[in-house]
C-alpha cells in the first residue's frame, strides 16, 4: 500500500542514515490510507532544523520556517517539508502557538495535530504509527479532535473550518463531542484571518458533502458569512419552492459543477431573498429584485473574503443573472450571448441547472428542458460561426465612415442597429448587403 516517491525515499533514508528518526506524517498518510494519491508529502523527523540542514548538504533547502522547523528540501523539482518533531507552546490569540519547542518524541509531534485521521505518521521500518485512533475514524469516516476539543479550537479556531472542510471533501461525519465543541466555540472564528477561512470556505464549498455540512453547520457558516443569514426556516410561499431558502441553497450548490464559482455563486444567489420577499394579496410570496440585493450582499462578502477580482466578477455576474428568462431562439439566445460572451453564458445555463433542480421539479421540469434547448440553440450559432457581436460584424467603423456616417455616436447607432438586424436574421451579414439595408432606412 505504502508506496513513495523516489524522493520521498530518499529523504527519508538520508535521515535515517544519519542517524535520525523520520515519518511521513500527517494528511499524506491519511490519504495514503484510504487508497488515494496523495497532493504533497510532509516528512517530520526527530532532526533539528540545522541537522537536517546538514544532513542534506549539497542538495536544494529552502528554510521555510526554521523557527518552526520546518526547511523544504527540493529534490527533482518536488518539494518536500521536512519538520522537526515538535510541541506548540500556549496559544493566546486562537492562531498561532506563541512559541514551539523541539521535541524527540515523535507521538508528542502527533499529539499537536489536529484531528485523528492528520495525526498518523508511516515509516517502511515501524510502518503506520497511529497513537490516537486514526485508522479506526478514518474506516468509520468520522472527524475527531485529537485530545479535548475544546481546548484544541481554543489554541486555534481555523480548526474548526479545517473540520467542516474535511468532513465535506472527505465524505465524513463529525464526531459528536468534536461537533459540539464547533457549535460552541463557532464565535472563535472571529479571530481568524480571512485569508485563512476563505481558502477553507472554498475547499468546503467544492466538496462533494457540501450540502450537509452547509445545512448542518449553518450557525458556524453564519459567523464568517453575515450575508447568509435569515435562511434557515424561510417559507418562501410559493408553489415553485418546495424548500426553505436554505435547504434551496444547500442543494444548489449540491448540484452546482464542483469549482470555486460555481460554488460561490450557489451559495450566495439567493441571499437577497430575505430582505426582497413580498405576500401579495392570494399570499403567495415574491421576491422582485432578488438578484441585485443578492449581487450587491455577494460584493461585500467576496470583497471581505479577498476572493481574487477574476472568480469575484463572474460569481456576482452569475448571481446577477440567475433568474434572468431567456427565450429559446435564436435571435433571443444571441442577444444574450453578445451581452455576456458565451463562457458565461454557458456558465450561466449551469446556474440555471442547479436552481431549478433545487425547486419544485413537477413545475421546473419543463425549464430544465428549455435549459437544454437554449444550451443546444447557443452551440449551434458558435459553431456555424453565426453572428452575435459587433466583432463578427461583417462591417466595421471605417467602412461606415468611408459612407460618410460621422464617427461618434451615430456610428454606433448604426452598427447597433446593423448587429441587431443580422442578429433577428432581417439581412445578410455581408458588407454590401448591410450597407443597402442601412441605407434603405435612413
Ligand atoms: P490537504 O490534503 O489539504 O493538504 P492536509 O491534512 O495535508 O490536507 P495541511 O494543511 O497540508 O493539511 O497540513 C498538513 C498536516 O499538518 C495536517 O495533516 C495536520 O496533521 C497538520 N495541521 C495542519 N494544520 C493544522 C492546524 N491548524 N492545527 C493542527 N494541525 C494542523
Ligand atoms: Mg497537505
Amino acid at each position: 500500500m505504502f508506496i513513495l516517491p523516489p524522493q520521498v525515499e530518499f529523504a527519508l533514508n538520508k535521515l535515517n542514515f544519519a542517524g535520525y528518526e523520520a515519518y511521513i506524517v500527517g494528511g499524506c498518510v491519511r490519504d495514503i490510507l484510504r487508497g488515494e494519491a496523495p497532493s504533497d508529502y510532509d516528512i517530520t523527523t526527530s532532526a533539528e532544523p540545522e541537522q537536517t540542514k546538514a544532513v542534506f548538504k549539497g542538495e536544494r533547502i529552502i528554510e521555510t520556517g526554521l523557527k518552526h522547523g520546518t526547511v523544504t528540501l527540493i529534490k527533482d523539482g518536488t518539494p518536500l517539508e521536512i519538520t522537526t518533531y515538535r510541541i506548540d507552546g500556549d496559544y493566546t490569540d486562537n492562531r498561532r502557538p506563541n512559541s514551539v519547542k523541539f521535541t524527540k518524541t515523535l507521538t508528542e509531534d502527533l499529539a499537536r495535530r489536529d484531528f485523528t485521521i492528520n495525526a498518523m505518521a508511516y515509516s517502511k521500518k515501524t510502518g503506520v504509527v497511529d497513537a490516537f485512533g486514526g485508522q479506526e475514524d478514518l474506516k468509520n469516516g468520522l472527524i475527531r479532535s485529537v485530545g479535548d476539543a475544546d481546548h484544541r479550537f481554543n489554541e486555534d479556531a481555523l480548526r474548526i473550518m479545517r473540520a467542516l472542510r474535511f468532513a465535506s471533501v472527505l465524505g465524513f461525519k463529525i464526531e459528536n463531542e468534536t461537533k459540539k465543541s464547533i457549535i460552541k466555540n463557532r464565535n472563535l472564528l472571529n479571530n481568524i484571518s480571512v485569508e485563512r477561512i476563505a481558502t477553507e470556505l472554498v475547499k468546503l464549498l467544492c466538496g462533494k458533502n457540501a450540502k450537509d455540512i452547509i445545512l448542518e453547520y449553518y450557525k458556524v457558516l453564519e459567523v464568517i458569512l453575515p450575508e447568509i443569514k435569515g435562511m434557515q426556516g424561510f417559507d418562501q410561499k410559493n408553489r415553485w419552492h418546495i424548500y426553505d431558502i436554505l435547504n434551496h441553497t444547500a442543494l444548489t450548490v449540491q448540484n452546482s459543477p464542483a469549482t470555486p464559482v460555481f460554488r460561490l455563486t450557489a451559495l450566495l444567489h439567493d441571499c437577497g431573498k430575505v430582505d426582497t420577499f413580498f405576500v401579495d394579496d392570494n399570499g403567495v410570496g415574491h421576491f422582485y429584485g432578488h438578484p441585485e440585493v443578492s449581487n450587491k450582499k455577494a460584493q461585500t462578502t467576496l470583497k471581505r473574503l479577498k476572493i481574487d477580482n477574476a472568480t469575484s466578477d463572474t460569481v456576482l455576474t452569475l448571481i446577477k443573472c440567475h433568474d434572468m428568462p431567456i427565450e429559446p431562439t435564436k435571435p433571443a439566445v444571441k442577444k444574450v450571448l453578445n451581452r455576456l460572451s458565451p463562457d458565461i453564458f454557458f456558465k450561466l445555463l449551469d446556474v440555471k441547472r442547479a436552481d431549478n433542480l433545487a425547486q419544485n421539479l413537477e413545475l421546473t421540469k419543463d425549464v430544465l428542458v428549455t435549459i437544454d434547448n437554449i444550451e443546444k440553440i447557443a452551440k449551434e450559432i458558435i459553431n456555424s460561426g453565426e453572428c452575435f457581436s459587433l466583432k463578427d460584424l461583417a462591417i466595421g467603423g471605417n467602412d461606415l465612415i468611408n459612407v460618410g456616417i460621422p464617427a461618434g455616436k451615430e456610428l454606433g447607432k448604426a452598427l447597433d442597429f446593423l448587429l441587431d438586424a443580422v442578429m433577428n436574421e432581417k439581412v445578410e451579414n455581408e458588407k454590401q448587403a448591410l450597407l443597402g439595408y442601412l441605407s434603405g432606412k435612413m
